[in-house]
C-alpha cells in the first residue's frame, strides 16, 4: 500500500507525490489537522476556514477515484511520526509519499518521520511541487543563491526558455477499493476542529474547487493579463488575478499556472507583451522568496535576512500598534487596507508595501509584528511571501536598492487611489469627501469634523527620524 499525505496542496491535477504514489500501487491518502501548530504559526481562521472546505472537496473527489481520504487530528508536528507509524503499521504501507514543505519546523517533523520510518522499513519520498524548480538548484557561478531578485529572475527566464515545466496528469481511477476501518474519515466543520467559532468566514467571498480555481486563471489569462502592467497598482481596480489563495493551498499548481501562461505560445517560453512579462516575473518573486526560505533559514526563525539590521532600534509602542492593526492609524489608505484584510483575508499588493513600510518606517515598530498580523489574517498568508514581503518592505530583506525605501502614504494614495475609491469602500467614514481631501482629510482644514482620527505621526518628521534610525546601520 502507498500513502500520500495531503499538506498544502489539496489538488488531484499535477500533484507530483500523488502522481507518484498511484504510479507504484494502491494508494491511500492522508492528512493531518494539527490546530495547535497552526496557532504557533498564526494561520489565519479565514485560512484554516478555506483549507477545511477545500479538503471536504478533495474528499469527494479522492472518492471518485476510489481513494479514501484518512483524517487524523494531531494537535502538535512533533506527534506526526508516530500518528504515521500506525497509519503505516495498520495500512502495511511501504511508502508515504508528500511533497516538500518549507519552513524550519516543517523540514524538521518531515526529517523525524523519515528518521522513525526508516527503522521500520519504511520509505518516505519527498518531492519537488510547490517551486518550478527544484530547491538549491537556483545558483550562481559560484555555485551559491542569489539573494536578489534581478540576478535570480535572469537565471529563471534561462532555465524557463530551454523547456517550461510541464503538469502532471490527475491519476486514474484505482482497480480495487478498500476499506478503512480503525481512521476517522470524516472532515470536522471549523467550529468543531477549533473548539469555536470563526469570526470571520471564507464562504462568502472564497469559492472552493479545483474547478474554479482553474476557472479565475483562464479568466485572468483571457481577459486580464493584457492590462496587467498598468491597472495592477490600483487596488480598486480588478486588475490582478487573486490566485494567491488557491496557490498557497495548493487547489492550484505553480505549473499550471505556467502552462496557462505560455498557452497561446503553444507552451514555448516567448513572451508577447508586457502583461505576460509583468505577471511571469511576479510568479518568479513567489519562486524566488520560497527558494530564499530554504538557502537561508534564520529567515523562518525571526531572524532578518540582512543581518546587520538585528541592530535596529525598533520602538514599543503597544497603542501605536494598536492602532495600525485595527486601521485607526488616521492615514486613510493604511486604514483602508488593513480593513480589507479584517475583512475578507486579502490586501491589494500595493496597500500591503504602504501600510508595511509605514509600519516599519513611519511608526519605526518592528516588521515581525507587522508580519504576524498579517499572518494571523491573511487568507493567502505564506511564511515565505510574507516574510519575503515584510522584510523587503522593512529594508532587512533582499531589496536591493542601495538607499532605505520609504514611501509617502499620502502621495501613493494619490498616485494609485486617484479618486479615493478604494478608500470610500473600506473608510465609509471618509465616503462623503471629493477625491481632494479625501487621502489627508485634515491636512487643509485641521479642524474638519470628522469621525476619524487625525493621523497619528506627522510623515515628515517620521521619515526622518526613520533615516536617521537606519542610517547608524
Ligand atoms: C508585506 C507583504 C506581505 C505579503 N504577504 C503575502 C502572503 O502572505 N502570501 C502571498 O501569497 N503573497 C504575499 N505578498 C505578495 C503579494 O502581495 C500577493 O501575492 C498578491 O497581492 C496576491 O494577489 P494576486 O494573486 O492577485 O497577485 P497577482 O498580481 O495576480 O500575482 C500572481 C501571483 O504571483 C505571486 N506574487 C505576486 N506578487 C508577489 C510578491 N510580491 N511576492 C511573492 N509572490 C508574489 C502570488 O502567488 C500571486 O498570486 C505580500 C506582499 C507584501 C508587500
Amino acid at each position: 500500500m502507498q500513502l500520500l499525505w495531503f499538506r498544502q496542496d489539496l489538488r488531484l491535477n499535477d500533484h507530483v507525490a500523488l502522481w507518484h504514489a498511484t504510479q507504484q500501487g494502491q494508494t491511500a491518502a492522508l492528512v493531518i489537522l494539527s490546530p495547535e501548530q497552526w496557532a504557533l504559526h498564526d494561520d489565519a481562521d479565514i485560512k484554516i476556514d478555506f483549507y477545511l472546505r477545500q479538503l471536504n472537496v478533495l474528499k469527494a473527489d479522492l472518492e471518485q477515484l476510489n481513494i479514501a481520504l484518512i483524517v487524523l487530528k494531531v494537535p502538535l508536528w512533533k506527534n506526526i511520526p508516530e500518528a504515521i507509524a500506525q497509519v503505516c503499521a495498520e495500512l502495511k504501507v511501504q511508502t508515504v509519499h508528500a511533497n516538500i514543505e518549507l519552513g524550519v519546523n516543517e523540514l524538521k517533523r518531515d526529517f523525524d518521520l523519515q528518521y522513525l520510518l526508516e527503522k521500520k522499513n519504511i520509505l518516505v519520498e519527498l518531492y519537488h511541487d510547490r517551486t518550478l524548480f527544484p530547491l538549491a538548484t537556483i545558483r550562481n557561478k559560484s555555485d551559491l543563491p542569489y539573494k536578489v531578485f534581478g540576478a535570480f529572475k535572469k537565471n529563471c527566464y534561462e532555465r524557463l526558455s530551454t523547456s517550461l515545466p510541464t503538469c502532471y496528469p490527475k491519476p486514474e481511477k484505482q482497480n480495487l477499493s478498500y476499506q478503512i476501518e480503525n481512521f476517522s474519515q470524516t472532515v470536522p466543520s471549523f467550529e468543531a476542529l477549533m473548539g469555536r467559532d470563526s469570526f470571520c468566514s471564507s464562504a462568502e467571498l472564497w469559492s472552493v474547487t479545483e474547478q474554479h480555481a482553474v476557472k479565475l486563471l483562464d479568466d485572468f489569462i483571457k481577459n486580464k493579463m493584457r492590462t496587467y502592467q498598468t491597472l495592477r497598482d490600483f487596488p480598486k481596480l480588478d486588475g490582478t488575478s487573486q490566485l494567491s489563495t488557491y496557490l498557497n493551498i495548493g487547489i492550484l499548481s505553480i505549473r499550471q499556472c505556467i502552462q496557462a501562461l505560455f498557452r497561446e505560445q503553444q507552451g514555448h517560453f516567448h513572451i508577447d507583451h508586457e502583461g505576460q512579462q509583468i505577471w511571469l516575473d511576479e510568479l518568479l518573486w513567489r519562486e524566488f522568496y520560497q527558494h530564499i526560505l530554504f538557502d537561508f533559514p534564520q529567515v523562518s526563525k525571526h531572524l532578518p535576512f540582512k543581518e546587520n539590521t538585528l541592530k535596529l532600534a525598533w520602538i514599543e509602542d503597544s497603542t501605536a500598534l494598536n492602532a495600525w492593526q485595527m486601521g485607526q492609524t488616521g492615514i486613510p489608505i493604511v486604514d483602508a487596507g488593513i480593513r480589507q484584510m479584517l475583512s475578507t483575508g486579502w490586501m491589494h499588493n500595493r496597500v500591503r508595501m504602504i501600510v508595511a513600510i509605514f509600519l516599519s518606517k513611519n511608526l519605526l515598530i518592528d516588521w515581525r509584528l507587522g508580519e504576524q498580523w498579517f499572518m494571523q489574517h491573511l487568507i493567502d498568508g505564506d511564511l515565505a511571501a510574507n516574510n519575503g514581503g515584510w522584510q523587503w518592505c522593512a529594508s532587512t530583506g533582499t531589496d536591493s536598492v542601495p538607499y532605505f525605501r520609504i514611501f509617502n502614504p499620502v502621495s501613493q494614495s494619490q498616485k494609485f487611489d486617484p479618486q479615493g475609491d478604494y478608500i470610500r469602500t473600506w473608510v465609509p467614514e471618509l465616503a462623503h469627501l471629493d477625491a481632494k481631501s479625501i487621502h489627508d482629510p485634515y491636512a487643509r482644514n485641521p479642524d474638519l469634523k470628522l469621525n476619524y482620527p487625525k493621523p497619528m505621526v506627522d510623515l515628515k518628521q517620521s521619515r526622518l527620524r526613520a533615516l536617521e534610525a537606519f542610517k547608524g546601520l
